[in-house]
């Protein structure tokens, strides 16, 4: 008996030494990457000061895997950074939402609870770092009366679906406006 559980630890412990550096090394390699792209913070008018990291936060059953930021309605959202729009999508949870692919489609970033869209904004569009893309909004299950723009990166898997990818956090990689 005793045997055997010595086993069974032994056995995750060996798990756990070969599964987590690979996974480190992805995350470092992401994170070098995000950091690189200088990625803004995508509401106008937002202060890195201000941002507050709800990633791990709880909503309902699941995490939330995104951060919120608060904004009057109308504020304007801009791209967090360099890509093309691949999908304009009106959900339940989301409401008005846009996903867009960075230029080496390795990572999604995700708009919700948009109010609208920016005027001719459209599926295919090339978009750059800072241009305007939607109004801070509540669709969707947010409270009307806590318009937010919730944020979202994925790391795209290798069929680059716009619906499927792993959550990263996107809170450090979020950088202030150039004044
Ligand atoms: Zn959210």
């Amino acid at each position: 008996m005793v045997r055997h559980i010595t086993f069974f630890v032994a056995s995750i412990f060996t798990f756990i030494a070969v599964g987590v550096p690979a996974e480190n090394e992805t995350a470092a390699a992401d994170a070098q990457l995000l950091a690189a792209r200088r990625l803004l913070i995508p509401v106008v008018g937002v202060t890195r000061a201000s941002l507050r990291d709800s990633f791990d936060e709880r909503r309902g059953a699941s995490r939330h895997e995104a951060i919120d930021i608060p904004a009057p309605r109308g504020t304007p959202v801009v791209a967090a950074g360099d890509g093309r729009v691949v999908k304009l999508f009106k959900s339940v949870p989301g409401g008005l939402t846009v996903y867009q692919f960075d230029t080496d489609e390795k990572f999604a970033y995700y708009y919700a609870h948009l109010d609208r869209y920016a005027e001719g904004l459209g599926e295919g569009k090339l978009l750059k770092r800072g241009e305007r893309l939607g109004y801070v909004g509540s669709t969707g299950n947010a409270s009307s009366a806590a318009p937010h723009l919730h944020f979202a990166i994925f790391r795209l898997g290798p069929d680059t679906s716009w619906w499927k990818g792993a959550p990263i956090n996107p809170y450090p990689f979020l950088n202030d406006a150039m004044r």
